[in-house]
Parts: C-alpha cells; structure tokens; sequence
C-alpha cells in the first residue's frame, strides 16, 4: 500500500491509499476559475491560493469550464462547484463523464480523516464516459469510445515501478483527485464527480462493450484493488479457498472475481443480514460472521489467503487462524486508527501480511477484460447528483448494496432528460 507522511495540523499523520509527493500544492488551473469559497477548515487552499503563479492562471484561461459537485471542508458536504479544467494538450484525451462510483476513499478524503484533503475536493475516482476529443498525438483512442479513469493520472513512466508496469506505486504517481499534478503548474487534480476530465491517454482505460456503463464504473477502483493483488499473490487458482473481509463495495467484487477464478469463496462479515445474499446472490460459497468465534473456529485452518477490505478498525488477529500455513493477508483498506497484529498470529505458520494500492494500468486493462469476457460487474444503486449527500451518509452507516454510482450526465447535462 502506498503511504505518505504529510505534516498537518502540527502533527505528522499517516495518509494511507496516497502517494508521496510534495507538500507544496499551487492553485490548480482546476480550481483558478472557481465561483465559490472553501470555508476556514481549507487551510491546505488557502496555502494553496498563496502559490498563485501567473502560469496557473493562464492555464486556467486556456482551460475548459467544468462543473462538478465539491466538498469544502470537513463536514463532507458536497454541493455544486464550477472550475476550469486544465487544456487538452497533444496526448490528452477529453472525455464526458456518464456514470461515476462512489468509493469508500471519497468519504475518507472529503472528511478529511487521512488529513491531506484541499479543499474544495471534487471526488470520484470510478469514471466511465465517452471521449469527446483527443489530442493531436493520441493513437489509442478517439471520439465515442468509451472509457474509463480510475484512482490516478499520470506518473512519472521512468522509475523501476513504472517500468514494471506498478505505475500506482511510483513515488510521483497523481490521484485523480486530491492530487497535486506537477506536470501542470501544481494543480490540485478533481475528479469525476464532474462533467468532464481531460487525462492522458495512457491512463485511460478501454471499457469493453456489453458490459453496463453504470455498473462497470466501480471496476475502474473497486475492481482493480481486489483483482491485482488476487493475481499477483495467486489467489486466482481454481480449487483454492480464499477469504473475503467486508462485504462493502470492494469485498462484493473480490467475492465475483473469486469466483469467475474458480476458488473457493468465504465472506468473512460484520453484518449477518448479507449472507442471503453474499451466498445466493454473489454466489459466495461460505458466510461466517466475523464477531462469532464459534463461526470463526469453524473455518480455522482452511483458507489459503484473505483479502481484507474493511474501513474501519477491527480485530485482525482472529484472521490469521483461518488460514492454513504460509496463507497470506492482503490488506486494502484504510482505517485511520492503526491495526494491532501480535507476533503470535503470525509467527506459527510463517503467515504473511501484505498491503496493495489498486493497480498498475496494464492490470486494469487486464481486469477490465476479464470482467467483460465474464460477465462481472458491481451491484449499483445509480443516483442523481442531488442524492450525494445521502448517499455519502448511507455509505458511511453500512447502508449500501454493494456500491452507489454517481449518473454524472444524468445530473449535470443541461440536454439529459
Ligand atoms: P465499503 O463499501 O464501505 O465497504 C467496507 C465494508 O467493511 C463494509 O461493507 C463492512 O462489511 C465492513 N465494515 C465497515 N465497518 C466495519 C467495522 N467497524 N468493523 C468491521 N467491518 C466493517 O467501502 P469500500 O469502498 O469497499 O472500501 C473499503 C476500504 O478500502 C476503505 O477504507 C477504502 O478507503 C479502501 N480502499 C482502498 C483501496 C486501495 O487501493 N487499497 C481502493 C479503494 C478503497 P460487512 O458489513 O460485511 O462487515
Ligand atoms: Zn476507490
């Protein structure tokens, strides 16, 4: 998982899910033509706004009128925002968002519990939509293709971490939003919860046909989070038992995908009233609930590997008994109050721990295909724009099966119907 240390608020905290990167963002050409102001918590902004430089607002002149739905402080509230996006420039695609995911890292950056959010943040890192026009030196895509954009946008395509095609662990990797983008003056990146993005090619992603827009927008993050460390600690064997820890936006997939490789599939839960569903539904073999040991002791032993994918504290050291020796947990979520993990737990067994940061573009394009040729898709509840907030707060109580999506043209086109 990649990690950084930013110092905020006078204290130096853990911002995980982040890349390193400087701490010196500018006023994004993003944000130069904004119509409205953060409110006091936006310190980040404010420091931001001092950093005006005359290239930034000159990129914000040449850029395209965007409108979005952005949060300004730590309430998490979102309501209607109009920025600039920064021009197309040769390799850029401009692409009209349709539908955008709602993840679980929005929430954690719009309340600002990793404290590293700039307000105003504009989420959403789950876009599928259409490209509306491309840069003179784009040879992958054209207008009306239909793509997607996932949780970052550029990175630095030099380090041995790109070379490997892990460009979601290089150290100037940018999010899609929320980052601070040093190839274009230091904007501060927004993202699609917008009408529309102008990326880089190489970081747009081929959605292939057949599959539904709104329900394959939460692979573009949720997808890719679980799929790429399942194939790379080969957790997509046929035949092995794998364990599924949270059955939110990224457990439900991980439990599709676990499937459509042939494992063996336990949900490990918090919430009993999923397992009907988890089990005749998603097609989970197996439901136990996290908080009843004798459910626990039942499956102890078994499994060759977990994904956990909870985003809140809990109890971890109850998950290494579940898995038979030199099984390995991969953890992909991130609560802010650090996990306890004894030696004990993974001592006798020679179990392993490991993290992962959603995924390299090439394993994006992988999963995308993948989940085309089999058929895989979340389970959405598609809202308008001006359900946001209610849908922000229903994510935050658990209230969600399995993932709501934002219908972004639905909501901000002026000729939607
Ligand atoms: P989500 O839809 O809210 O799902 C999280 C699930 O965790 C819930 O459905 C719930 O499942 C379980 N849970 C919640 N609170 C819990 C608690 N207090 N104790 C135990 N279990 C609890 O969230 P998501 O969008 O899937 O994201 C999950 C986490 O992954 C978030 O922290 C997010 O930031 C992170 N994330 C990481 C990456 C990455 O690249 N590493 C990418 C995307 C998201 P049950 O009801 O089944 O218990
Ligand atoms: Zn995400």
């Amino acid at each position: 998982m990649s990690r950084c240390f930013h110092t905020h608020k006078g204290t130096t905290r853990l911002s995980p899910l982040l890349p390193s990167h400087s701490c010196k963002p500018r006023l994004a050409s993003t944000t130069a033509a904004a119509t409205t102001t953060a409110s006091p918590p936006a310190r980040n902004l404010h420091r931001a706004r001092a950093r005006v430089t005359m290239a930034a607002a000159a990129a914000a002149e040449q850029g395209k009128a965007a409108v979005g739905w952005a949060a300004r402080d730590s309430s998490g509230v979102l309501s209607p925002y109009n920025f600039s996006r920064r021009a197309q420039e040769d390799g850029d695609v401009t692409i009209k968002v349709l539908y955008c995911g709602i993840c679980h890292t929005d929430l954690h950056i719009i309340k600002n519990d990793w404290s590293n959010a700039m307000y105003p943040v504009v989420p959403g890192h789950e876009s599928v939509g259409v490209v509306t026009d491309v840069g003179a030196g784009v040879k992958k895509f054209k207008a009306g293709d239909t793509v997607g954009v996932g949780y970052f946008v550029t990175s630095c395509r030099a380090c041995e971490c790109c070379g490997k095609g892990y460009e979601n662990y290089c150290s100037r990797m940018v999010t899609t939003c929320n980052g601070i983008d040093h190839e274009h003056g230091g904007e501060v990146t927004q993202g699609g919860f917008s009408d529309v993005v102008v990326v880089d090619e190489y970081y747009v992603l081929r959605v292939p046909a057949g599959l539904p827009l709104d329900s394959a927008a939460p692979l573009l993050c949720a997808g890719v989070t679980v799929y790429s460390p399942m194939v790379q600690h080969g957790l997509n064997s046929p035949g092995k038992h794998l364990g599924v820890v949270g059955l939110g936006g990224l457990g439900h997939v991980a439990v599709k995908f676990g499937k459509k490789f042939g494992m063996r599939v336990t949900v490990i839960s918090t919430s009993p009233g999923k397992r009907q569903e988890a089990l005749e539904h998603l097609g989970a073999d197996d439901f136990i609930v996290s908080r009843d040991p004798e459910q626990m002791a039942s499956a102890a032993g078994t499994m060759d590997g977990i994904i956990d994918t909870v985003s809140a504290w809990h109890p971890i050291t109850p998950l290494f008994s579940l898995m038979k020796p030199m099984g390995q947990v991969v953890f992909v979520g991130g609560p802010t109050r650090p996990l306890e993990l004894p030696a004990y737990a993974i001592v006798p067994g020679g179990k392993g721990i490991t993290g992962n940061c959603v995924g390299g573009i090439r394993d994006c394009q992988a999963m995308l295909d993948f989940a085309g040729e089999h058929g895989i898709t979340a389970e959405v509840e598609v809202i308008k724009m001006d359900y946001v907030n209610t849908a922000l707060e229903r994510l935050e109580k658990n209230d969600v099966r399995y993932r709501f999506v934002v219908d972004v043209a639905g909501s901000l086109d002026p000729d939607a119907a």
